[in-house]
């Protein structure tokens, strides 16, 4: 059976492992298909690819967009995409934009609450200037601010928070079409982390069928089977195929590793139903 994890990140943005350690990692846990889902960034493709010549493991080029929904910030998967689509660089180098200011902003308003050199720290996490909260939380951990990733978010990081700074990412409508244009899939990512009404999260899946969306993610690792039968259920209400990824960042944490997550239920369309890759 072929082993597909279609979510994970590397150091191009807030995974701790490079394009090639990943692929290595992969190998060794039985993926045979991996999607390299960073966020806003496409940087860790090319040589990703490169390396994966010499692996005999198909790497899906992937991203993992931040997208305003209705004031909500979500996540969309694009799979499959060209990573040499002109748009789609010069929307990300916008990402890259907001993303840099609101790291300034980060830092100034954990300043604010007696955290000293935050950016720079916060910096010094990231190997390509790419910088998340997660570089932030790493940061704080260190310093001793909070006894954990989870803590620190809790504490620090999470909407209405000290350092939780509010952002317009890409528009939803604008992030599936420009997903589509570069010729890839979109898929919303970890649906039940967003913490929706019912109600809302159907008229979001609503709009994001109509714009043209394509999947939704059914399978993380650590989802429950209730949340896996419930992504199940929307998708199939919807129309959307189905996808799977672990959303691997770091060895660190061993419940999120890549492969490992429940297999997808019977009764969904894999999204990569129609896809013409070889398998190695
Ligand atoms: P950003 O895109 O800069 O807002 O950072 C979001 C990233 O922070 C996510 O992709 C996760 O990797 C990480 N994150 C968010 N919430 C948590 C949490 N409660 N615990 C650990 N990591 C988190
Ligand atoms: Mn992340
Ligand atoms: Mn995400
Ligand atoms: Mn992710």
């Amino acid at each position: 059976m072929t082993v597909y994890d279609l979510h994970s990140h590397t150091t191009a943005s807030d995974g701790v492992l490079t394009p090639q350690e990943l692929i290595t990692r992969a190998k060794h846990r039985g993926v045979h298909v991996l999607a390299i889902t960073d966020h806003d960034s496409i940087s860790g493709l090319p040589v990703a690819q490169n390396c994966a010549l010499s692996q005999d493991i198909t790497i899906i080029n992937g991203i993992e967009l931040s997208v305003t929904w209705k004031k909500n910030h979500i996540h969309v998967i694009g799979l499959n995409i060209d990573i040499t689509h002109h748009e789609l660089s010069l929307r990300l180098a916008e990402l890259q934009k907001i993303r840099q200011a609101r790291a300034i902003e980060i830092g100034s308003r954990l300043e604010k609450v007696g955290i000293q050199n935050a950016l720079t720290g916060a910096q010094q996490f990231s190997a390509n200037n790419n910088i998340t909260r997660t570089h932030f939380a790493r940061f704080l951990v260190k310093t001793g601010k909070a006894s954990s990733m989870s803590n620190v978010f809790k504490r620090y990081l999470a909407y209405g928070k000290p350092g939780y700074v509010s952002v317009e990412w890409v528009q939803l409508e604008n992030a599936v079409e420009l997903i589509k244009s570069a010729g890839g899939q979109a898929v919303i990512a970890h649906p039940a982390r967003y913490k929706m009404s019912n109600v809302k999260m159907k008229k979001m899946l609503g709009d994001f069928t109509e714009y043209g969306g394509a999947a939704i993610e059914v399978v993380n690792s650590g989802c429950t089977r209730q949340v896996i039968e419930n992504n199940a259920r929307l998708a199939n209400q919807f129309g959307l195929s189905a996808s799977i990824g672990s959303d691997f960042h770091s060895p660190d944490n061993q419940y999120v590793d890549l492969g490992r997550f429940s297999a997808l239920p019977d009764n969904v369309t894999p999204v990569w139903h129609d896809w013409e890759i070889t398998v190695c």
